[in-house]
Parts: structure tokens; sequence; C-alpha cells
């Protein structure tokens, strides 16, 4: 018997037709396959387990208070992973979540796809986008 955490198998004219992963190698991996078994199957992707409420009500009073010189920029760029929106409310599904914001300008969303942390901050003369990896 075989040692080998995973094998390819095969038919009777040894053509390859499937995959055998033993339950040791599944448990680290699946967190990472699953997704993609899934699209594949055609199932939706399963929201994140550590899907927050946004707080949409911070945001809109920025929007209402907002009084810098220049409009609010609702595009986000993850410099972590590269993700890009030009509006990170209309993307679907959505890139980014907002995780915080507060009237003073300071607007952090999360990236959906490495969950970075990209943090805007409005000055008058500009605005100052820093991403932080994901810790946990
Ligand atoms: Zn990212």
């Amino acid at each position: 018997m075989s040692e080998r955490p995973y094998a390819i198998l095969h038919d009777d004219q040894g053509q390859p037709f499937g995959v055998f992963i033993s339950a040791a190698l599944w448990a680290e991996v699946q967190a990472e396959i699953l997704p993609v078994l899934q699209r594949a199957a055609g199932q939706p992707d399963e929201q994140p387990e550590e899907a927050f409420p946004e707080p949409m009500k911070d945001w809109d009073d920025l929007l209402a208070y907002w009084d810098l010189p220049y409009p609010l920029d609702r595009a986000v760029t993850c410099g972590h992973c590269g993700a890009q929106s030009a509006d990170w409310q209309a993307d679907e599904p959505r890139l980014f979540r907002l995780k915080a914001c507060n009237i003073g300008g300071l607007v952090s969303f999360e990236c959906q796809a490495c969950r970075a942390r990209v943090t805007k901050r409005h000055f008058k003369d500009g605005v100052k986008v820093q991403t932080a990896p994901f810790a946990k």
C-alpha cells in the first residue's frame, strides 16, 4: 500500500479519470479546493464565514458631511493582490467590503480576494492609501 497522500486513478485503458486524496491531505487543502469544486459544479460560493455588516450609516455620514475640495472617490485598489474596483459598492460579486469609516475621512475596506485591509485617508490636499495584508 502506497503512503502517498494522493493518487491519480486510471481506467482499464490507462486513461486518468480521477484523483484520490487522503483524508489528512483533504483536511489540509479543502479550504482552498472546495470553492473551486463548487464553482465547477455550478454551485455559488459560500459566503465567507467572516462576512460582517458594513457600517453604511458611517459611509452616509461621510458623504453628508463631505467638505474636502475634491469629490469622494469610490475607487479602491488592493495593494496586496491587485484587486481593483472603480466603485466598491457596484461590483457583483463585491470585491471590497466597507470595514470602517468616519466623518474625519478615514475609510477602510477589506479586500474580498485576499482579505487585506485597504485604508484610505482623505486629507485636504489628497488621499493617502495604505494596504495591510490580512493578519489573524
Ligand atoms: Zn487583495
